[in-house]
Formats: C-alpha cells, structure tokens, sequence
C-alpha cells in the first residue's frame, strides 16, 4: 500500500503549493438564470429564490464587492474610468420573466448593477421576459446583452444561420428600440475562435463564456470567465465556496501554465 501513501503525501504537497499561492489578480462575473420561490420544472438547479439572492447581495456588500457593467469593464479597458477596488458583475442568462417581477427589486434595493442576456426570439413567450420589461429595465441602468435569437449551441453552425443568430438578435432589439447592444453571451457557454472574430465583426465588444476563473483588464474580452451559481444547498458557505472555486481555477491554471 505504499503508493496510497505516496499519492496521499503528492496531494497534500499540491494542496499545500496550491494555498501559499498568491490569491490570484481579477474579478468574478457571477452566472445566474431564474430568481424565482417556484422555478418552472428542470431548471430547479439554476434557479436561485429571492431570499437566497438577497443574502448573497448582502454578503457581496458586506465584503467590500462593487458591482459592474461590461460596458463599464471596457470602459476602464480603454483608460476612460477607473474600475472600484473589488468589483464584480453579475449576469443572468435566457432572459427570464422573473429576473425584472423578482431580481430587478432586490438588486434596486442594494442599489447594484446587473447584465441580462435575452434569447430574442423568446421574449413575450410565457416564462420569458417582454420586450417592454426589457425596455424598462435597460432604462433603469440594467445592461442589456444578446444571448443570440434561438439558443441554438453556435461551434456546429453552420455560417449562415451562425451569422443569422449573431445579427439578428442585436439588430432586432437596437431596432426595437433598445440602446446599442454591445455584449454577448455564448449559449451553453460554448465558443472557438472563429465565434470570438465574428461577434468582434458585429459590433459586439464583449462576450461572456461557461469558463471557470476570474477576468481582469487584459484578459480576452470575448471569452470571459464566468461563476455559475446554481441552487445551493449550503446556503451562503455555498456562495462563498464558488467564489473560492474561481480563484482556485487561477492559481491551478497558474501552476500549470496554461
Ligand atoms: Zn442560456
């Protein structure tokens, strides 16, 4: 049984190694999806309830957290702004009616700052946000992000109904009035680098992933990391650990070099 113990000693040196690592430089970008007390059956485990959504805004702000926009994150790319000492963003995915009847109060009420990502060719479907509760809430500070027309997974596509879900679904909310559409999100998280050149040939500056780590001004602004925050089952110690699980994912990477 020596081997147990040589791969026991080799995990405690790399658990070891991994803690007097550095705490690695950048910021979280927190996934969420619904924020509701009864999430529409299968998507139980994305959905977080108000009071969950609550605590874990108290627990940002007790601790120091200022939250973000992606327009405000290119922004201090660009040298125009100076980003707060902590910050953080918080996105939801889909577009779901619940992120303006419940997230919307309770973000307003901790006077934070969200990016919504709509799937356009659902809004006004049951379940889904309106247009004018987009509207609204890109009028009320919240920035508003493509989360492409129909959700399709994009690596596979092919270049024209690829370039049909990039498009279509900035155009028809700029043209439905909205502000200027800059952020994307990658449905299911996926991408390559064929996708990141094109939503850069689109007009889109930013684009969020389903990668784990932390972002900071020189990471690659079409594949940013992301937190996902699903239903926790620990409460706040849960909300923390994914936090933790972030930094973690840069120091492993760190040491690996990749
Ligand atoms: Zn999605």
């Amino acid at each position: 049984m020596r081997w147990v113990g040589a791969l026991f000693l080799f995990g405690l040196i790399f658990a070891a190694i991994i803690f007097l690592l550095p705490k690695p430089e950048g910021f979280p970008i927190l996934e969420y999806h619904t924020i509701t007390e009864n999430p529409m059956e299968g998507s139980e485990v994305y959905n977080v309830t108000p009071e969950e959504f609550a605590a874990q805004l108290d627990y940002l702000q007790q601790n120091g957290y200022t939250t973000i926009t992606l327009r405000e994150f290119m922004q201090a790319k660009h040298g125009k702004i100076t980003l707060p000492e902590k910050p953080i963003i918080l996105t939801f995915d889909d577009g779901y009616d619940n992120n303006y009847t419940e997230m919307l109060p309770i973000l307003e009420a901790h006077d934070m700052k969200a990016v919504v990502y709509v799937i356009t060719n659902e809004l006004g479907k049951e379940g889904y946000l309106t247009l004018d509760q987009v509207k609204d809430m890109q009028g009320r500070g919240v920035e508003i992000g493509s989360h492409t027309a129909d959700h399709i997974p994009l690596v596979m596509l092919d270049e024209n109904i690829l370039l049909n879900q990039v498009r279509y679904s900035k155009i028809f909310l700029e043209w439905s009035g909205l502000e200027t559409i800059y952020t994307f999100s990658y449905p299911n998280g996926e991408y390559n680098l064929d996708l990141t050149k094109l939503l850069q040939q689109e007009g889109y500056l930013t684009a969020v992933t389903g990668d784990v780590g932390l972002n900071t001004l020189d990471s690659n602004p079409y594949t940013l990391k992301r937190v996902h925050i699903r239903k926790p089952r620990f409460g706040i110690t849960e909300f923390k650990w994914r936090l933790l699980k972030a930094e973690l994912a840069e120091k492993i990477k760190s040491i690996f070099n990749f």
